[in-house]
């Protein structure tokens, strides 16, 4: 069988570059010559065993690249097409598929999270995943779409209306595009709050008005002031730690809307007053842990327009053997790193030039 350089977690920690089988593809999938795959935090959660019980898997579900292989019964795409992949496989016949809730899919599985992703020279996915890339993306910015999907979805959850002020937890590369989107999407005001100053600094360029440095500045008293005493009209969590979690409970206002994408530790738990905090304030909350659907469409569109200032979010790119030593850089976030990008092409581990 024919071998391939992959990236493979087999333990809490343990992550090897090796040779394996190059993925044999159904009748309705497609296999994909890997271009370019974004790391994301779910891969170093992944790596640390934070996220799910760790098995043999190859990560990596952030990617794009050329379709070199069709399954028999795969109409629409051809070998030579440039694509990406939504990672979320539902099954298309079951009560939430049918409702147009994939996500909430009970055999839900995720390329690169449950099933082998693209740190990898090849990757397989279900045609119907697959999305076509305009001509004019290239293919380390394609690779971008995925959380770009997440970061859309989640604003869409959240209803921003124009006019609100927003408030974005967290200056990671989803913090950063969750700005973007909420001031493409008419916020009069994006206040980000970080505690990196790098971050913080990139964020004032792509759009947020204000940013809050929390190792300095209480966020919740700084959204306070700025917002009249009220609190924010819409606030997106995206660090996914208990304290900015009940920060974002206290600085969304009332009859706000509050979107929940930061991936909290499995099993954690927080205190609420359900009087206060929800049932007097007639809060909204939305969960939101993924894209879906039109959201993979959108994300191309602004990427591919230039509307969405994908430049500055890309900090490193790495070989596929530098991939554990890139993780490591992301998860102690040294070398001001924000998006790492690897590809099988790429030598070394190198800042973005
Ligand atoms: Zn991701
Ligand atoms: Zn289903």
């Amino acid at each position: 069988m024919e071998q391939m350089k992959a990236a493979v977690i087999h333990d809490i920690g343990d992550m090897k570059v090796e040779k394996v089988d190059v993925p044999q593809i159904k009748a309705d999938e497609v296999l994909v010559k890997t271009k370019v795959c974004g790391i994301c935090g779910t891969d170093v959660s992944m790596f640390r065993g934070r996220y799910l019980p760790v098995k043999p898997v190859i990560p990596g579900h952030e990617f794009s690249g050329e379709v070199v292989k069709v399954g028999e019964s795969v109409g629409t795409i051809r070998v030579g097409d440039r694509v990406t992949v939504d990672e979320n496989v539902s099954c298309g016949v079951c009560y939430f598929c049918k409702r147009q809730q994939k996500l909430l899919c009970p055999n839900l599985y995720q390329v690169g999270i449950h099933s082998n992703g693209a740190f990898a020279e090849y990757v397989k996915a279900p045609a119907q995943n697959v999305f076509k890339l305009p001509k004019e993306m290239s293919y380390e910015y394609a690779a971008f779409t995925e959380p770009l999907a997440c970061s859309i979805r989640a604003v869409d959850r959240a209803g921003i209306m124009t006019g609100d002020s927003v408030v974005v937890m967290g200056d990671g590369p989803i913090g950063l595009a969750l700005v973007q989107v909420a001031r493409l999407d008419g916020a009069s005001m994006v206040i980000d709050c970080g505690h990196h100053g790098y971050r913080l600094k990139k964020a004032l360029e792509v759009g947020a008005d204000v940013a809050v440095d929390t190792a300095r500045e209480n966020p919740v008293k700084k959204v306070s002031e700025l917002t009249d005493g009220r609190g924010a009209d819409v606030v997106i969590e995206a660090v996914g730690r208990l304290e900015t979690y009940q920060q974002a409970f206290q600085m969304v206002r009332r009859g706000g809307n509050l979107a929940m994408m930061g991936v909290p530790a499995a099993g954690l738990k927080m205190e609420l007053r359900p009087f206060d905090d929800m049932f007097n304030k007639e809060l909204t909350l939305h969960g939101s842990f993924a894209g879906t659907y039109d959201t993979w469409i959108r994300a191309i569109s602004l990427i591919s327009t230039g509307k969405f200032k994908l430049g500055p979010l890309l900090t490193h790119k790495s070989a596929l053997d530098q991939i554990p030593k890139a993780l490591s850089l992301m998860e102690k976030r040294e070398n001001n790193a924000i998006k790492i990008l690897t590809s099988p092409e790429y030598k070394g581990l190198s800042k973005m030039e």
